[in-house]
């Protein structure tokens, strides 16, 4: 498997972040792009220190890698999206958007998981045993001969 990495700007050979600054850029977009690099799946942290933004003091102690599956990226290009208006080249922030949207679009199977559970999972403890008397013991009001 290969991860794409992007939001890079670090080393003289990465793009020139101020080149991506789009004021203009609608600012649903921006807002819905920025949400979407909060929240992926932590990859893992890196142990370079504190991850601050190159345009503002907004920082993060630690540097947190996410992923989507198909790209990777620091957490703190959520806020340079979302705060600066810097936009991702296409195909980028489409097929990230796209995916999005299929996933707030998809159909829920509720039934898999109440199939998964009932097929798969152990009985609890003691629940669906019956309760056993010790022999000569009085039995309860209500309680079947
Ligand atoms: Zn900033």
């Amino acid at each position: 498997m290969r991860l794409r990495s992007i939001g890079r700007w670090r080393d003289d050979e990465d793009p020139d972040l101020s080149r991506l600054v789009d004021p203009q850029w609608c600012d649903g977009e921006s807002e819905e792009l920025s949400e979407y690099l909060e929240y992926g799946t932590l990859l893992g942290v890196l142990l370079s220190g504190p991850d601050r933004c190159r345009l503002c003091d907004f920082g993060f102690p630690q540097t947190f890698v996410l992923t989507d599956g198909v790209y990777m990226w620091r957490q703190l290009l959520h806020h340079y999206v979302g705060a600066h208006k810097v936009r991702l080249p296409e195909p980028v922030a489409s097929d990230m958007l796209n995916r999005l949207h299929e996933l707030q679009d998809a159909k829920q199977d509720t039934a898999w998981w109440r199939d998964l559970c009932g097929t798969t999972l152990a009985p609890r403890h003691g629940s669906s045993l019956p309760k056993a008397t010790p022999p000569g013991a009085p039995r309860g009001v209500g309680e079947a001969p």
